[in-house]
């Protein structure tokens, strides 16, 4: 155990001399600074969020540290070690090389994992630091050590996709913006967050796979359903994300988009029919069907009767029927 936390400690060490190295990089690169100035954005959003620049070169990183060959290097995903055709250890890189770098940190502040983002064209457009001791993609939100006072002050926070998302929402006033980097919004995140506010706006990206985070985003927040809590859904035109809508209609826009965002209890009414012909008994029926285990994780409260009672009305059945409905083959509780 002794041995256990003097590893992270030195995993966590090893993360903020290579951010504050990247950072300094970054003041060196004119060609990561003019794609960040072309993005709209400010040295001092830069500053806000301690963007930096990993340089082209395989081991770069090896002027950082006195010992390259450290084992914490591999273990905090700043490094990697080639293994040779007999399994043998090869030569170590650096995982970071001609990226724009935006540090993810914990909610102490400390850097925890990296995004890494490629300037022209290239795949993978976003390099992420592999799952460590320290970082867990579904438990971290990135932003959200930044956005803490502004999600306060607003009495809101706004749930997005991406690196960008959140950084150009700053840029354009909106501070009060945390990413889930692409993975699905999981039922850990959504509880981090309404400990931060009662009010949750999620708003991904416009296309299709934006609308599929939506969904699930709806799943990992049911549980966490109560009438104290607002969570709503923002959807944007499908080539949109909120940071080209942002640069492209302006914060004024946006802020009418946050203003008509719906509400959980219709998103979900509406998910569940989407698919289906009401008019027929078996499309009623399947709506029903899919409804049940959505009603079935949410715990009772007077917005899950709301959305029984909107249900009921839909499939032409009374609450009673759609909760007779749940009672069947209810799933074991935990
Ligand atoms: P940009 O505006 O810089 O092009 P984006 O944030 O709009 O990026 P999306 O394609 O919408 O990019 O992806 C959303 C998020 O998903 C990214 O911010 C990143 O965290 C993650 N992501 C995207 N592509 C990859 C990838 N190839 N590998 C790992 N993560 C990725
Ligand atoms: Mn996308
Ligand atoms: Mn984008
Ligand atoms: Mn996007």
């Amino acid at each position: 155990r002794a041995q256990m936390q003097a590893q992270s400690l030195a995993l966590s060490d090893a993360m903020t001399q290579a951010a504050e190295y990247y950072k300094l990089q970054l003041r060196q690169a004119p060609a990561a600074i003019g794609y960040l100035k072309g993005r709209g954005l400010t040295g001092e959003i830069a500053a806000r969020f301690a963007l930096g620049y990993a340089p082209g070169g395989w081991d770069n990183l090896r002027s950082v540290f006195r010992d390259y060959d450290a084992p914490a290097l591999v273990e905090a995903g700043l490094v990697i070690d080639r293994v040779d055709e007999e399994g043998h250890r090869n030569k170590r890189y650096d995982r970071f090389r001609e990226r724009v770098m935006f540090p993810i940190r914990n909610t102490k502040g400390q850097v925890i994992a990296f995004g890494g983002r490629i300037m022209e064209q290239g795949e993978p457009k976003y390099l992420n630091s592999p799952e460590t001791p320290l970082f867990s993609k579904g438990h971290e939100l990135y932003g959200l050590f930044e956005a803490r006072q502004a999600i306060r002050d607003a009495g809101y926070v706004l749930v997005t996709e991406g690196y960008m998302d959140v950084v150009a929402l700053a840029q354009m006033g909106f501070p009060q913006a945390v990413a889930t980097l692409g993975t699905a919004c999981t039922t850990t995140h959504v509880q981090k967050l309404l400990r931060q506010t009662d009010n949750v706006i999620f708003s991904f990206d416009g296309d299709k796979a934006g609308r599929r985070a939506a969904r699930r985003a709806l799943e990992a927040c049911l549980p966490h359903v109560s009438d104290n809590k607002t969570i709503k859904f923002l959807f944007l035109p499908a080539e949109h994300d909120p940071d080209s809508y942002i640069r492209e209609f302006g914060a004024p826009a946006f802020e009418q988009q946050v203003h008509e965002a719906m509400p959980l209890s219709q998103f979900l009414l509406r998910e569940v029919a989407a698919d289906y012909d009401l008019s027929e008994p078996e499309g009623r029926a399947r709506v029903q069907f899919d409804a049940k285990p959505m009603l079935q994780a949410m715990s009772p409260s007077a917005l899950r009767l709301q959305i029984v009672r909107g249900l009921a009305s839909m499939t032409q059945s009374s609450p009673g029927e759609i909760e007779a409905l749940c009672e069947l083959s209810k799933p074991v509780a935990e």
